[in-house]
């Protein structure tokens, strides 16, 4: 799959967060916030390359520890490594930007920007490195870690 940096992402209506702690605690809901695509990469298609600060590069591997969402769709695998040594990939990364924007990343972002010398977009840098990661950390079901949840998302326990 490939989409342009922020470009709108339309791939799944509902946004899941799935808790970390149980593994089958999960919420849904409609996103009332606008979704920008972040760094779905794919063979043969060029993309935004650079450095990137290494502490943006230790809080993305730190939000992807503790954030789990729509992990329903089944691995990925990265299409730029090699075949036989990509890295598989499962679900997507949710980072909340400027208000009512949040950012849509593969779980594999983290990986393209290490292995592969991606650079996304800056305002999606900046918005990671505001994420407070300890308290998305300390996040317990039925909180999720993500700050936009609505009072009325579906939850269940499979
Ligand atoms: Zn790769």
């Amino acid at each position: 799959m490939y989409y342009d940096d922020l470009s709108a992402y339309d791939y799944q209506d509902a946004d899941a967060f799935t808790d970390r702690e149980s593994g089958f605690y999960a919420l849904w809901y409609r996103p009332a916030y606008a979704r920008l695509n972040v760094g779905w990469l794919e063979a043969g298609r060029p993309y935004s390359t650079g450095a990137v600060p290494a502490v943006f590069v230790a809080k993305l591997a730190a939000v992807q520890q503790v954030q789990l969402m729509n992990e329903c769709l089944g691995f990925h695998e990265c299409g730029l490594c090699p075949e036989g040594e990509a890295p598989e990939g499962n679900g997507e990364v949710r980072i909340p930007g400027a208000t009512g924007v949040a950012y849509a990343a593969p779980f594999l972002v983290g990986h393209y920007v290490t292995a592969h010398g991606y650079r996304p977009p800056q305002a999606f840098v900046d918005a990671v490195l505001a994420v407070d990661v300890d308290a998305w950390a300390a996040a317990r079901w039925p909180d999720v870690p993500f700050p936009w949840v609505p009072e009325d998302a579906e939850r269940m326990l499979e």
